[in-house]
């Protein structure tokens, strides 16, 4: 059986963000993809209404249900909506060490939608941040997460929290033409990497890049490579994007 990587992540209608993302990501990246469900999401592609969170001893049953039956590798978490889930996924973690973990800091929609309480959601992320092999935080979460507002502050405030490895991604920057990402291991700049900024908005593009990157860890790439080449393809997979509706975000067409 395929290496699978085991997600913790929410279900959005739209199926650009959250765990169909990530199915779709992983399984383009070569991988399985496992879920356990934190949250129902009401949503579509241009605002979050509303959602229910998992109940913590539901989604720790439905992670403890595929440990031994399947082969993971990696787990991935993606929006975990409470402060108790945040919990239960640091539990969970730390009973499994030999799991690579690949932590999206989700706080908010792409729309601006709220996926849970942001202020207790950056208090509880502080035990998830040194269990994690990677974190991938848009800037607008690494100055959320540190309380920093100058980037490279934020970025050495994240590894005095307990960081392994960052990927500061800067689409939220306002660099008009071009995105950069700035991947980090043990405080240092290892890589940088530019693509020309698309047009437009876009739904699930952050979950879908943690996603890639997870399934290429779980396959045995070394960082850097499992980086670089799930940034290739979103860069592929936003360019065919799909607008649903007028003011929609577009969504990823990652088949
Ligand atoms: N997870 C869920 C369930 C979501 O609904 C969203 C955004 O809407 C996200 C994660 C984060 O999405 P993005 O990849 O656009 O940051």
């Amino acid at each position: 059986m395929r290496p699978t990587v085991l997600c913790f992540s929410g279900l959005d209608p739209s199926g650009g963000a959250g765990l169909q993302a990530d199915i779709e990501a992983i399984g383009q990246s070569g991988a399985h993809a496992a879920i356990a469900c934190t949250a129902l999401t009401v949503q579509n592609s241009q605002q979050v209404f509303s959602f229910e969170a998992t109940p913590k001893a539901l989604l720790l049953a439905q992670a403890n249900a595929v440990v031994g039956d399947l082969p993971i590798h990696v787990v991935k978490s993606g929006m975990l909506g409470t402060t108790d889930n945040i919990a239960a996924l640091a539990e969970f973690l730390r009973e499994h060490p030999d799991y690579a973990y690949v932590l999206d800091p989700v706080l908010v929609a792409n729309s601006g939608g709220s996926l849970g309480n942001q202020e207790t959601l950056v208090k509880a992320f502080v035990e998830l941040i040194p269990l994690a092999t990677l974190i991938t935080p848009n800037t607008v979460e690494l100055r959320a997460l540190t309380g920093e507002q100058n980037i490279d502050v934020a970025t050495q405030k994240l590894f005095e929290m307990g960081a392994k490895a960052v990927l500061v991604k800067g689409g939220h920057e306002d660099t008009a033409d071009y995105i950069q990402n700035s991947l980090y291991a043990n405080g240092e700049l290892i890589s940088e990497t530019q693509c020309p900024r698309l047009e437009g908005e876009y739904h699930g593009s952050g979950c879908s890049l943690a996603s890639f990157i997870a399934g290429r860890l779980a396959q045995g790439d070394a960082l850097k490579n499992a980086v670089h080449h799930a940034e290739t393809w979103l860069f592929g997979v936003l360019k065919k994007a799909e607008i649903p509706v007028e003011g929609g975000q577009r969504i990823p067409k990652r088949f």
